[in-house]
């Protein structure tokens, strides 16, 4: 039986293991420093809203795209994954659009395009009309999508894992290496080591990724309830600042952002940046309209920060010190909208690792 043993317990590994220990005979263990129920800034699933902005380009929708059918199904049939369905809106100003693709913008470009490739992937994706268009907006377009409540979702997922068998470690790694001896079987040797390290993927010897760094995200979570979600192409406040809300699933408060600052390693949130963010969901937000920051009860301010990599995702094989390990990192923002299809494309390659470099016969998903 397949000894594997994943680094990271945030949604790319968790996701990745659960994918793994669902196929018959595969041994899956879980060694990570942070923890479902832990904040740390080092750790940023829980720090995400998170709802389904597509991000991708066209020609690498992939992710994205094989991830929204078991996310829908999670909000549709599954409550307690602390997923709920929640109207999008994504606003565009002419201005913005004139800007996106050039030199310096590290904006997702694609979610504002107008005749995105998600258009087919939601259900009831449409353009709004003019008289459905807040103030600050020039085009829009909605349509039905959902909100992950990530406080209930992660420790939804270790329940997940620990039913299909996986077992899971606390440890903090200094070199990739030493996963391959952490199997809870006592395999001398795991076969395969999966790395979903994250951010941290830039600290950890053996991989060391110099592409990688963070992406600072800061954030603020009120008690209101607020709908629609909304996000907008820009803002006027700077250029790393963004607009984007979403209300969370069974009683999380709404998330309101944010910003998108790459290099930017600062932990603590910055009272001036939290006031814009207010401000801003103030100016655009129609069901705030005629309402003050004194009326947003705040529940705390936050910041995590994204696994931003140069170039995109690091989704692919490399043999370290003679064992196999499969990197899955380097999801910036969008972690948990690719979290199924990019899970899935990491058990595509252990699988042919255990087949054809391990002469192992592997299984299929039950
Ligand atoms: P992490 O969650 O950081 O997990 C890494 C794991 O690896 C941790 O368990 C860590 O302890 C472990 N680890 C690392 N190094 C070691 C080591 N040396 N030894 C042992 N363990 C180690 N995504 C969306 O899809 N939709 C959204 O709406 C969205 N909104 C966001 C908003 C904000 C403000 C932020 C900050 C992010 C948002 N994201 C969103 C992005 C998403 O949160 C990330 O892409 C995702 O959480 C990355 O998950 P990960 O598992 O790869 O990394």
């Amino acid at each position: 039986m397949p000894n594997i043993v994943v680094i990271g317990a945030g949604v790319t590994g968790l996701t990745t293991a659960l994918l793994l220990a669902r196929r018959d005979g595969h041994n899956v263990t879980v060694v990570a420093k942070h923890m479902p129920g832990d904040y740390d800034i080092e750790y940023t699933s829980p720090w995400a809203g998170a709802n389904v902005l597509p991000m991708a380009e066209a020609s690498n929708d992939r992710w994205e795209r094989r991830s929204w059918p078991e996310l829908k199904r999670l909000a549709e049939e599954v409550p307690e994954s602390g997923i709920h369905i929640q109207r999008s809106v994504v606003l565009r100003r002419n201005k913005d659009l004139a800007l996106h693709g050039t030199a310096g913008r590290r904006l997702p470009d694609p979610l504002f395009a107008a005749k995105p490739w998600y258009a087919d992937m939601f259900d009831d994706y449409r353009e709004l009309r003019p008289d459905e268009l807040p103030e600050a907006a020039d085009s829009g377009s909605a349509w039905t999508c959902v909100c992950i409540n990530t406080a209930l979702y992660l420790p939804y997922l270790v329940g997940q894992c620990r039913k299909a068998g996986v077992v899971f470690r606390r440890a903090s790694l200094k070199h990739v290496s030493e996963a391959r001896g952490m199997s809870h079987t006592g395999a001398p040797r795991a076969d395969v080591v999966v790395n979903a390290s994250g951010l941290l993927a830039c600290r950890l010897g053996g991989v060391m990724d110099a592409k990688v760094q963070p992406a600072r995200g800061q954030i603020v979570l009120v008690r209101n309830e607020i709908a629609p979600m909304m996000t907008i192409s820009g803002t006027d406040d700077a250029e790393d600042e963004l607009f984007y809300l979403m209300q969370r699933a069974s009683g999380g408060g709404t998330i309101i952002g944010g910003t998108y600052a790459v290099g930017n390693w600062d932990p603590n949130p910055d009272p001036n940046i939290a006031n814009r963010i207010l401000e801003r969901a103030l100016k655009i937000h129609p069901a705030l309209k005629g309402k003050t920051v004194k009326d947003l009860d705040v529940v705390r301010h936050g910041v995590g920060l994204r696994p931003y990599r140069e170039g995109g995702l690091r989704l692919e094989r490399e043999k370290i010190d003679g064992t196999w390990v499969v990197h899955n990192y380097g999801h910036a923002g969008w972690g948990y909208q690719g979290s199924y299809g990019c899970a899935e494309g990491a058990v595509e390659i252990v699988d042919d690792i255990l087949v054809n470099e391990l002469s192992r016969v592997s299984s299929k998903l039950h």
